[in-house]
């Protein structure tokens, strides 16, 4: 029964996909993936188009639902907070350009023509949208983004459809150069829930979590000159000769509250760059991405992030082994692939899973000092082979600061993970 409540929650999750096309020719650019410039647009002003395909009446937008609001909302999200202006027109362009025809009008579009079938292929039932990025030598050039014109879209919180508002701040993410985030709980994190997926009406992907605000003001700066904006750390991590830095990830967290306030893929060089940070002392960290040489990860201290330079931070790092992996969160019995909201000043129930997790050799726990697991509520949860799973409440102090927390998983082998930033404050 467990089981088949598992696999329900997990449909109800969609990845996005983001296709970058060149601009042009790809004999012209020479360098390789990880050692391209960051992409952004070089005007202050990016122009938008609807396409006629949103506004007019369609099986994939519910009846009703305010579709501009939700495309201006999205685009207010990101202006908000960074030094860019949008222009929001319409089109009667319905298709998203193919790779390598540019035709200089970025659109959002919902029709099921050929073109945009075809850009969702064989994925059509695991894609909730895809942006296609057109760049040449890091400027973007147009950004088409497409919702699956299989899926279906609401403004109004209806459960099983995808909230049209969180999944357009998401692909205007993209749209401005933003990659996929390591922060379960962020919009550019690449899973997206339908409505309801827990069992709760949860529009939190909807509002920009710090580290989505810090990978855009990398791009394009703070929007306003008080922010206490920007700080860049650049680094290199070191591995024992032999071993492989593939899938390795940096973040940053706030030194007092433990909010998670940017994060950062390694390149296969061992290099990072983690920009747009607030000023201020932070707890650097670093984990394998699930799936790689275990899920290990570690501390890498603490970073002073300045305004007038950029701050290093190099280090040797060890990868063992590691049994335990977080991958799935829930709430009400149910799991799911994101983050989770959780509320202030309230002991709750959390559901965390993965592998290794067993609550007779596991401690859960959090770096922020405001969030804590009640002693002795960890307990084992059966949902089916294949997933380790356990319960366990914990207390959010009424005075944590809004952001998203990461989980940390430790074994009386002394193995470690965590998942980050997978608790949503809001
Ligand atoms: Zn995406």
């Amino acid at each position: 029964m467990k089981r088949l409540r598992f696999t329900i929650a997990l449909v109800l999750f969609s990845v996005c996909l983001v296709a970058n096309a060149l601009a042009s020719p790809p004999s012209l650019v020479t360098a390789g993936k990880l050692d391209q410039p960051r992409v952004r647009w070089s005007d202050r002003t990016i122009k938008i188009a609807i396409s006629t395909s949103m506004l007019k009446r369609s099986p994939n937008i519910k009846v009703g639902s305010d579709v501009i609001g939700a495309v201006e909302r999205s685009l207010d999200a990101w202006r908000a907070v960074a030094d860019i202006e949008f222009q929001l027109d319409r089109s009667d362009k319905q298709s998203v350009s193919p790779t390598g025809e540019a035709d200089g009008t970025s659109v959002i579009t919902v029709a099921g023509t050929p073109e945009n079938v075809l850009f969702f292929g064989s994925d059509t039932q695991a894609v909730s949208a895809q942006t296609r990025v057109f760049h040449l030598r890091g400027v973007i050039t147009e950004a088409d983004i497409a919702l699956n014109p299989f899926q279906q879209f609401s403004t109004d919180g209806t459960f099983g459809t995808f909230d049209l508002q969180s999944t357009l701040t998401h692909e205007i993410g993209h749209l401005l150069g933003v990659k996929h985030s390591g922060v379960l709980g962020s919009v550019m994190y690449e899973k997206l829930a339908k409505v309801g997926a827990l069992g709760l009406a949860d529009l939190g992907t909807r509002t920009l979590a710090e580290s989505d605000i810090s990978a855009v003001r990398d791009l394009y700066g703070a929007n306003t000159e008080k922010d206490e904006c920007c700080g860049v750390v650049l680094g290199k991590l070191t591995l024992p000769v032999g071993k492989s830095l593939k899938n390795l990830r940096v973040w940053a967290e706030d030194g007092d509250s433990g909010r998670v306030l940017g994060q950062a893929e390694v390149a296969a060089d061992g290099k990072f760059r983690l920009g747009g940070l607030p000023l201020g002392t932070q707890k650097f960290y670093w984990k394998a991405k699930s799936g790689a040489t275990g899920s290990f990860g570690g501390e890498l201290g603490d970073v002073k992030v300045e305004k007038a330079e950029a701050a290093t931070l190099n280090q040797k790092i060890s990868v063992g082994p590691s049994l335990l992996s977080l991958d799935f969160f829930g709430q009400n019995g149910q799991l799911g692939e994101s983050g989770i909201s959780v509320e202030n000043g309230r002991e709750q129930i959390i559901y965390v899973g993965g592998k290794g997790l067993d609550s007779r050799t596991v401690e859960i726990e959090f770096s922020s000092p405001f969030i804590r697991a009640v002693p002795a509520t960890t307990v084992n949860q059966d949902f089916g082979d294949g997933v380790s799973v356990v319960s366990l409440y914990i207390v959010v102090a009424p005075q944590t600061p809004p952001g998203v927390y990461s989980v940390f998983a430790r074994g009386q082998d002394g193995s470690r993970t965590a998942a980050l930033g997978a608790l949503k404050i809001n």
